[in-house]
């Protein structure tokens, strides 16, 4: 086991707006992690990886991640339930991802990021709102950053849709998991 606990669990409200209902957490590991760090970029779909810093950004549910290897920063979360439901998550992965890492492949690269307006020309530039984004820039960014897909434009007819997945996958991109805890 590589993570047996955290040695210092900080919670606290960002500091723009102490009213936000929303928490954020620092907290520290026991050991290094960044041993492992390569194995959950391949196997969490990361969203940013710094092989020099060891330091790797997840993005989930449109909260932020960023694992170091003696500490980890989420921000965004509900309250304490959650704090500590996402810290035991981590822990876990941590922990499963370092006992199966000689049967994984690393990664020591970001994910690519594709040009905004590159995919606004597979939309159909309405802003009709029916996605629940404001307008189809919004969007197209949030297709960038992976948490959007094809199949999140309803409009959309089913040739257009295919050749807008086929754009993304030609590119290297690929989704989020929405929720990985
Ligand atoms: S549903 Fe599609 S067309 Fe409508 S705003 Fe969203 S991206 Fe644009």
């Amino acid at each position: 086991m590589l993570v047996e606990n955290y040695t210092d669990i900080n919670i606290f409200r960002p500091e723009c707006n102490h009213s936000f209902d929303s928490v954020n957490v620092i907290a520290s590991f026991n050991a290094d992690v960044s041993p492992v760090l390569p194995y959950l970029n391949a196997t969490l779909g990361g969203y940013a990886f710094d092989a020099e810093s060891s330091t790797l950004t997840l993005k989930s549910s449109g909260k932020l991640v960023t694992i170091r290897p003696r500490s980890v920063a989420i921000n965004g979360l509900k309250d304490e339930d959650e704090v500590q439901r996402v810290l035991a998550w981590l822990q876990r992965e941590i922990n499963e991802t370092y006992e199966q890492r000689d049967n994984l492949k690393p990664a020591y690269t970001s994910r690519p990021l594709l040009n905004v307006i590159a995919i606004l020309k597979y939309l159909p530039k309405t802003n009709c709102r029916e996605c629940g984004e404001p307008t189809c820039l919004a969007f197209a960014a949030k297709v960038r950053d992976g948490e959007r897909g094809p199949e999140d434009c309803p409009p959309l007819t089913a040739e257009q849709r295919a050749t807008f997945a086929a754009f993304l996958q030609a590119s290297g991109w690929t989704a989020l998991d929405a929720d990985l805890w």
